[in-house]
This record gives C-alpha cells, structure tokens and sequence, in this order.
C-alpha cells in the first residue's frame, strides 16, 4: 500500500507529463513509481535490476530513453555526482547532494540553498548543481 502523499507527488508527475503530451506507457509508469519508492538516487543500470524481476519485458534500451525523456521534460533531475554513471532524482525541488565515499550514499542537502538564476552573465541556465564529498555521519560514526 502506498501512502497517500506519495499518490499526490505521483498523480502531480503523471499530470505532468500528460500536460506535456507524453503518453503514459507501462514503463513509463513503473519507472515514475519506482523512483518514488526507492528515492535513493538510483542509476539506469539499477532500476532496470529491480524492476526486471517484476516485469521481464521491460528493455534496458526503454529505460534509458524514458530517464532521457523525464529529464528532458523536467519530471527528474539528472545527477552527475559520480563520473562514471548518471543517478535520477524524482525530488526536482531544488537541493543539493552530500555523496559517502566510504558507503557511497548520496544524501539530499537541503539547508545549503542552491543559488535559482534563469540565467547568468547572458547564459540561459537549464540546471543548476551543487554536490558535496565526504564521509557521511553514520560512517564517521563506525
Ligand atoms: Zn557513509
Ligand atoms: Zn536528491
């Protein structure tokens, strides 16, 4: 059972996206719930491990091009906080992110405000990122 703030949070994407004259595939809709129930940032590679199990036909190729397609439309934010692979946030409220490098966890920051320019120096701004490393408290901790 999902509670009822994230059916909110998901029926407001879902509007979105119809707003946007996209249509409302199967995988389209599994990778919105997934990233609403697992909002830990995860890779392309990982949604497609999770959800391969309960639904065999989705195709790595779709989720890819459906992760494209949100970020592009603004459904999802692109984060590039490790060099190696790209990790999706459903959250586009802005914030910025703390990664561990000793667990790898990557945090959502929400009390260092990211600077909202439209544009800056004559630049049109699409996004706007702010990532810290470190070692996370509960690592410190251990
Ligand atoms: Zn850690
Ligand atoms: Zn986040």
């Amino acid at each position: 059972m999902r509670d009822r703030k994230l059916e909110k949070q998901l029926e407001e994407k879902r509007a979105l996206l119809r707003e946007k004259g996209v249509v409302l595939t199967t995988p389209r809709l599994i990778i919105l719930e997934y990233l609403f129930e697992n909002p830990i940032h995860p890779t392309a590679e990982e949604i497609y491990n999770s959800l391969k199990r309960r639904f065999p036909s989705i195709s790595q190729a779709s989720i890819y091009n459906t992760l494209k397609l949100f970020t592009k439309l603004g459904v999802v934010t692109e984060l590039m906080i490790e060099k190696e692979k790209a990790r999706y946030d459903i959250n586009t409220t802005p914030h910025a992110h703390f990664k561990c490098i000793k667990c790898g966890r990557i945090y959502d920051v929400f009390e260092v405000p990211l600077p909202q320019r439209e544009e800056i120096s004559g630049h049109k701004v699409l996004t706007t990122q702010l990532y810290f490393y470190g070692i996370c408290q509960k690592c410190v901790q251990s």
